[in-house]
């Protein structure tokens, strides 16, 4: 059982046009892995080192069919981040590992692009689906059998909801049980069998047009909410003895509600208290985040992931039994300052924390 680090790469995105409008400033750059920050006033600098730092700010050319491509090496494109992590998520997926990753950072700020993605700039999720397929059909001549299931649920107000049932749990939605051996779980949440890339597109496409859009003053569509798409890998094969032998991933991919402060969003009534139930999970997060950084540097603490539906659901992911990527996303623009040095330091501290993943193998009876 091998302890990691969790990996955590943090990214920067072109200026919106809200920033242009504000004839905003570049306050962010990139040297190697390092993320350096200037204060807009002060110039004052922070610099950061992680996995990786990706700069998707400028430098890209658009392809014909709307791509964003690289026209210089510096630009990170969706394939790059691919490359680098959605892999990665893979290699260890086959291995029989479980794996997640999961985007923090402000609305607006680019979690859903790298994780989902628009269009033809497909995120790590359409990447990772297809690859999976494209690798289980010469698999499948040699006598393994794959079997893939597709789950996405969303938390919104604590409440967890099926994004592929989503009228059969409106009101209270989905109860989180615990088992000893896998941890929390939403009870009752549908893992539908898919055996072709087109069947998770359309699964994916029928999940994001339920899911709960409420507009803010920082972007009319984002999403108030946290949702995680679970893939399923199964792969079932005999062992030199013959024996049925069964290796199973779990892969959560996880697009995090936005981190900002209701206050600077300008929410009031209903969706200021919607801020604070999305507040109680993030915060969560951060003080799980916390005591297992302080767990990694040799302290003993209580790690709270019972404190919020969140922290239960990525107790695995963060603590236990995973390997594990974070993708910071922050705006490049002076005006975002106070929210980018937020989830900088956040990411800061994420990477400090180990995992300790095995391989899921078992025999299949
Ligand atoms: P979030 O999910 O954090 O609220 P989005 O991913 O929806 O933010 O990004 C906000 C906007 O910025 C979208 O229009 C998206 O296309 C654009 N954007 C984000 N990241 C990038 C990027 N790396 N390159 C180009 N455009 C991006
Ligand atoms: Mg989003």
């Amino acid at each position: 059982m091998a302890e990691e680090n969790l990996k955590v790469a943090v990214r920067v995105r072109p200026f919106n046009q809200r920033e242009k409008d504000a004839k905003s400033k570049l306050i962010v750059s990139m040297a190697g892995n390092q993320t350096i920050i200037s204060h807009p006033q002060t110039k004052e600098e922070k610099k950061y080192a992680y996995d990786y730092s990706y700069w998707s700010h400028d430098s890209f050319k658009t392809e014909s069919n709307g791509y964003f491509s690289a026209d210089n090496p510096k630009y990170a494109d969706q394939k790059r981040v691919f490359n680098d992590l959605g892999l990665g998520v893979l290699k260890n997926a086959w291995e029989g590992f479980n794996a997640s990753l999961f985007a923090y950072g402000q609305t607006g700020s680019g979690k859903s692009y790298s994780v989902v993605g628009y269009g033809p700039n497909k995120g790590i999720v359409p990447m990772v689906c297809e690859d999976i397929f494209n690798k289980a059909e010469p698999l499948k001549s040699s006598g393994k059998t794959i079997e893939v299931t597709f789950s996405m649920l969303e938390i919104y107000s604590e409440v967890v909801r099926d994004l592929l049932n989503p009228s059969g749990n409106r009101k209270s939605g989905l109860t989180i049980r615990e088992d000893p051996k896998i941890g929390f779980f939403p009870q009752g949440l549908t893992k539908k069998l898919v055996g072709t890339y087109p069947d998770i597109t359309k699964l994916m496409d029928e999940g994001t047009a339920n899911r709960t859009i409420a507009a803010t003053n920082m972007n009319a569509t984002s999403s108030r909410a946290h949702t995680i798409v679970t893939v399923n890998l199964v792969q079932k094969y005999k062992n030199e003895a013959g024996k049925e032998m069964a290796k199973s991933s779990m892969i959560n991919l996880v697009d995090l509600a936005g981190s900002e402060r209701a206050d600077a969003t300008g929410a009031t009534g209903d969706r200021l208290k919607e801020g604070a139930a999305i507040n109680l999970s993030l915060t969560s997060l951060g003080n799980v985040i916390s005591a297992l950084a302080d767990n990694s540097a040799g302290k003993n603490v209580k790690v709270p992931y019972r404190d919020s539906v969140l922290t239960k659901l990525l107790m695995n992911a963060l603590g236990g039994n995973s390997k594990t990527i974070m993708i910071a996303a922050i705006s490049p623009a002076d005006i975002n300052y106070d929210e980018s040095v937020s989830t900088l330091r956040y990411a800061d501290r994420a990477k400090q924390i180990k995992t300790k993943a095995i391989v899921n193998e078992d025999p299949t009876e």
